[in-house]
């Protein structure tokens, strides 16, 4: 290799505002304030690494500098002996500090010092303060004193990836400029410029791939970008971005989901396995699902508010996703979602990822088969709720009521929701034998006993004789029966243990 090789981020670093890769508002705002003369003392730039905090710093310094005109300027000529001095990190006047490694206040106050003395060869003293929250607090308050009352001729440039970090007082003597995640279409449009400059092959999909790995960082996806270019000698294609990336094919992960959606545990597991023994990063992976979740959700046909042109997925996989999408609902999407958010941290936490992964999967799929709530009610208590495919409304024809809970449910099938409400809020059933029903209310609904009478006589062609009771005999109501259920169901307990001070609040039918 040439030893001569210059990283591409380096080589490609921007030079002028107008080629500062996709951050159009700052150009814009910063040299319309340079043209008209208004110049701040200080200036702060955030944003996630990568995006140009430090190239902006740069570009400013020299455009103070620039020998090319009589004062500062928003196209700076890039050739001048400050220009150039600027560029390399070698001008006298613009102090490049990294906070991390200057975070004391005794090295603070010497590099202030140095402020009170005139520039020799600019026309300003240029500070730039790189990863500025790093600072001890006492080199905090050096900075601010400086800040207070700064020369005429010094200019601070501070720069951060956490604004957060940052003391207001500080914050408040800066103009802030934020620098956002550089769009997917804006990386790609540059790396293949980069690419045509290098002469070296990259196709459109892999370079699609490289720009969403950089996740808004231009640097992050230059070096991805000279990794790629080095691992194949130029020719760059998905399947050797996907190898470098450690990522399985979208077609792979969509095909991954399907099987967790339907349910079959083996299947998945050997699934887990192939992806792994390929050599998968599970953790990209994880990312890559809750990618798919994301989208699935955006197209599923209850919001579909998917924008195709954004939608990374070929024609053939979105056609998949809508299959699968018509026997998921939007709240089983919403479940998996939650599993996975909570997985990680997990999963940066554990010390085997593959057993990390291989439970998420497990609890994925219990998620996703998870029946309503009151389905598991119905069921023999502590029974897990077989993994069964939805069967369309199967109607028992004769109407069996044997229990409080029997009754609830023909009620609300019948969508009688008043006579529900009342019955599954009130009534203490004590008894069902055959059509006889003794029960203790605890409304007062006088009309009760006619309304539910005359209702069960004509749903189910019988006379029913229905008992109340003067004293209650401390039973439970359908209500308080289904909350006592829930609550101890092994289901809802590892639910409940998946988000951390969860608890029911209403049971509803899906
Ligand atoms: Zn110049």
């Amino acid at each position: 290799m040439d030893t001569n090789y210059t990283v591409l981020a380096r080589k490609y670093r921007s030079q002028d505002f107008q080629s500062l890769i996709g951050q159009d508002v700052l150009v814009k705002t910063l040299t319309t304030a340079i043209k008209t003369g208004r110049i701040a003392h200080a200036y702060i730039f955030t944003g996630i690494r990568g995006t140009g905090k430090t190239s902006t710093a740069r570009i400013l310094a020299k455009a103070l500098n620039c020998l090319s005109s009589d004062g500062p300027t928003a196209t700076p000529c890039g050739v001048c002996e400050n220009c150039r001095a600027i560029a390399a990190g070698q001008h006298i006047d613009v102090l490049e500090i990294d906070a991390a490694s200057h975070t004391g206040v005794d090295n603070m106050r010497e590099i202030l010092d140095a402020a009170q003395y005139r520039p020799t060869n600019g026309r300003y003293k240029v500070y730039i303060i790189d990863e500025v929250h790093m600072l001890s607090t006492s080199a905090f308050n050096a900075l601010l004193k400086t800040l207070e009352e700064p020369p005429a001729h010094v200019i601070f440039i501070l720069a951060t990836t956490e604004i957060r970090k940052v003391p207001v007082t500080i914050l408040s003597r800066c103009q802030r400029f934020d620098l956002v995640r550089v769009p997917v279409d804006v990386l790609k449009k540059h790396f293949a410029w980069i690419a045509e400059q290098e002469k070296v092959e990259l196709t459109d999909a892999a370079n699609e791939l490289l720009a969403r790995a950089a996740d808004g960082s231009v640097r992050d996806g230059l070096s991805l970008l000279d990794q790629a270019i080095a691992q194949t000698g130029g020719h760059v294609d998905e399947n050797a971005v996907m190898d470098m990336l450690k990522r399985a094919d979208r077609g792979v992960v969509v095909d991954f989901m399907q099987t967790i959606l339907s349910g079959n545990v083996a299947t998945a597991m050997a699934k887990v396995d192939e992806i792994y023994t390929n050599g998968a990063d599970l953790t990209m992976l994880l990312t890559d699902m809750m990618e798919w979740t994301h989208w699935a959700t955006r197209m599923h046909p209850v919001l579909h508010t998917g924008d195709s042109s954004n939608i990374p997925y070929t024609a053939d996989q979105r056609a998949r996703i809508n299959e699968i999408n018509k026997h998921v609902s939007l709240n089983t999407l919403s479940r998996i979602w939650q599993v996975m958010v909570a997985a990680v941290p997990e999963m940066a936490a554990a010390t085997n990822q593959k057993q990390c992964f291989d439970m998420l999967v497990v609890r994925l799929m219990h998620v996703a088969d998870m029946p309503p709530l009151t389905e598991m009610v119905k069921q023999d208590k502590g029974a897990v709720a077989p993994v069964t495919p939805k069967v369309a409304d199967v109607k028992n024809e004769t109407v069996q009521i044997k229990t409080a809970a029997d009754l609830a449910d023909l009620l609300k099938d019948a969508r009688e929701i008043m006579l529900y409400s009342y019955f599954t809020k009130n009534i203490e059933v004590s008894d069902i034998t055959g059509n006889r029903i003794s029960y203790f209310d605890r409304g007062n609904d006088s009309d009760f006993q006619k309304k539910l009478s005359s209702w069960l006589n004509t749903k189910t062609n019988t006379n029913w004789e229905l008992n109340k009771i003067e004293e209650s005999h401390q039973n439970q109501t359908v209500r308080e029966q289904i909350e006592t259920d829930v609550e101890s169901d092994p289901m809802v307990a590892d639910a409940m243990s998946l988000f951390e001070g969860a608890e029911i609040v209403g049971i509803s039918k899906q």
